[in-house]
């Protein structure tokens, strides 16, 4: 194990070690992604309300079926073809 790892500051003000000359900054990474991608393409109101029924991944989503989605409250037809969309990119689907 040659690499030294040495403190650095980023632009936050966050302190963290790396060996590297990678200048990316973890804790700033993790801010700049969102839990789950699809939580991100959703509008604020429809985000909160799935995240508050406690649906933050794609695999509980698919839990759900479509109807049982458009029962939340402020979650509108608009959000369902997006959910829809990333159910498919990652394979899965709302339940039957
Ligand atoms: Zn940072």
């Amino acid at each position: 194990m040659k690499a030294e790892k040495s403190l650095r500051v980023c632009d936050k003000g966050h302190r963290y070690y790396k060996s590297s000359d990678c200048l990316s900054c973890p804790a700033c990474d993790k801010e700049n992604k969102p839990e789950s991608g699809f939580l991100s393409k959703l509008s604020s109101p429809a985000r909160k309300a799935l995240v508050h029924e406690g649906i933050d991944t794609l695999q509980k989503l698919s839990k759900y079926t479509e109807k049982e989605i458009l029962k939340i409250h402020s979650i509108g037809p608009a959000s369902l073809p997006i959910m829809r969309t990333s159910l498919e990119e990652e394979g899965l689907s709302f339940k039957e």
